[in-house]
Parts: C-alpha cells; structure tokens; sequence
C-alpha cells in the first residue's frame, strides 16, 4: 500500500513519540492508530467500545508498544483519566488526536430536531475535542511541546451537506482549534484540525447510501472514488510528525477539492 512505500523511504517518523487517540477502536482512529505504530510512535487507544479497542491494541503490538482506555470523550473525568494513564505508562504525550464522533440526527429540517438530539452530536463532537484539548494543554505547557489534531469534516467550511447538528459541530471543532493554537503557541505546541470527505467507512455507505460510482458521483477529483481512511490516516500522520512543526491553526482538507467546487469557485 501507499503508506507503506512512504514508509520505507521515509523511515519511522514518529519515533519515540506516545500518541493519544479517541475513537480510536475503528475507522479513521483504528487506521491511524496502525499507521502511527507503523511509524514507531506508542499508542494509547481510547474509546467506549471495549472489546474493539483491546483487539486493535493487541495487533499493534506487532510493531510498537500500545495501550487501551475506556473513554467516553463527553466525560471530563474520563479525558482526565486516559491523559493520566498515557503520561503514567509512556512518560509524557506528544500526540493528541480527538477524533471520535458521531453523525447522529439525520433529520434535516430545523423544526423536526429535538434539543436532546442536537446535544448528543454536539457533546460528543465538539465537548469532546474541548476537553481533550484542554487535559492534552494540561501536560503539554509544562513540556513545553507538542501536536493537538482534531477531526473536523468538510462540513467545518460548508452548510447543507449534512444535519444542523452535525455541521455546527464540525465548525465549531475549528473555531476550538484556532483559538487554541493561538493560547498554545507560545507554548509551543501546535493545534491543527483535518477535514475529510466522505471516507468510505461502513457508517458513512449507509447514512450517504453511497454507492460504487462514487460519492454522488461528481466532485472533482474524488469522481468515480471515495475516500479511504488511510487518505486521512497520512494527512493526521504529518500533522503529528515534526515534518508539519511550523503548522498551526491549519485546517487541512482532504476532500479532492469538493469544498472549492461548493464554493462556487468553479
Ligand atoms: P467510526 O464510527 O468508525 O469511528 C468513530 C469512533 O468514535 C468509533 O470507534 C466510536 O466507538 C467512537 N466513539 C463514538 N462516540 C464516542 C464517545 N462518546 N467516546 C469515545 N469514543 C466514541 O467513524 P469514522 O468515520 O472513522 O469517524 C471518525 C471521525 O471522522 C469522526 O469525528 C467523524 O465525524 C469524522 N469524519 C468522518 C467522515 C466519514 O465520511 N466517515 C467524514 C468526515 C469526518
């Protein structure tokens, strides 16, 4: 695959480094999670699904030391927690990577959305990276180094693709960042979010009801293909390695350029 041939000419670059993970048992953070092993970094996987999460632990053995946490990310004390256990086990943390999250209400118009279903998605996809960043901000100032990565979306930048909830989460995970990375930066640490397209995750097919010709079939250079988690996996790969240590306040799209052609720029 791609990512290892960048491997081998590239060599380990996240050697000696211990990376966080939420969501981290599948998908995007499973594949990331393999791709920083790869790489040589510790991995601590945090996430509610249990049995998921020790089983993806336990293959990446195979390459580097790694870790589970039962963490559900709306949960202070549980954020708290699995940053503690990851400094107590590794020694310090250099990659925090909030990605778990959710689609949640698929209802589309204003008035049929309750309260309740607007909360979850916002809890777990924007409270969630608030208090990973803010306990990652924890042990990060005093040493002084460091990579905060969240997982926003296409919908961080545009309206109508997805619901209300959804895409008022997504903005607001690079509102965080920004301000984010301007506080840390004089501590430096550098604060950056990735925002894919629709990566072909089993959750993703069934809530787009995608199908082979592609997304919709039409953006950019995405027609006729989805995105792979692994497309991401790279683009979380260096913003957490030291090849990307002058960026911060980065929202990187990886998207095809489907977000310049909704613009309206094309
Ligand atoms: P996924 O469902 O495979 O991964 C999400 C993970 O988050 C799961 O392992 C789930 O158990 C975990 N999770 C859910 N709620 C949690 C909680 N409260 N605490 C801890 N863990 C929790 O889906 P994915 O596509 O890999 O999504 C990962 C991220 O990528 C999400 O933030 C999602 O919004 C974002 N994203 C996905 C797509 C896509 O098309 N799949 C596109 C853009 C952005």
């Amino acid at each position: 695959m791609e990512s290892v041939s960048l491997l081998s000419a590239a060599g380990r670059r996240l050697e000696g480094k211990v990376a966080l993970i939420t969501g981290g048992a599948s998908g995007i953070g499973e594949c990331t999670a393999r791709l920083f092993s790869k790489h040589g970094a510790k991995v601590v996987i945090a996430n509610i699904q249990d049995d998921l999460g020790h089983s993806v632990c336990k293959e990446l053995q195979a390459n580097s030391t790694s870790a589970f946490v039962h963490c559900d990310v709306t949960k202070e004390r549980d954020i708290e927690n699995a940053v503690n256990m990851t400094v107590s086990k590794y020694g310090k943390l250099d990659i925090m990577f909030n990605n778990a999250g959710i689609i949640g209400v698929s209802k589309s118009n204003l008035l049929d959305i309750e309260k309740s279903e607007f909360e979850q998605v916002i809890n777990v996809n924007l409270v969630g990276p608030f208090l990973g960043t803010k306990h990652a901000a924890r042990v990060k100032i005093p040493a002084r180094q460091g990579s905060i990565i969240s997982t926003a979306s296409v919908c961080s930048t545009i309206g109508g693709v997805a619901s209300h909830a959804y895409t008022s989460s997504k903005h607001g995970v690079v509102g965080l960042m920004r301000n984010s990375a301007v506080e840390l930066g004089k501590f430096g640490i550098r604060v950056n979010s990735v925002s894919p397209y629709v990566v072909a995750t089993p959750m993703a097919r069934n809530f787009f009801k995608l199908d082979d010709d592609g997304v919709h079939g039409v953006y950019s250079n995405l027609k006729g293909k989805f995105l792979e988690a692994e497309d991401v996996a790279d683009a979380v790969l260096y913003l957490g390695s030291d090849e990307s240590k002058y960026v911060s306040g980065h929202n990187l799209l990886v998207d095809g350029g489907f977000t310049i052609v909704n613009s309206g720029f094309c």
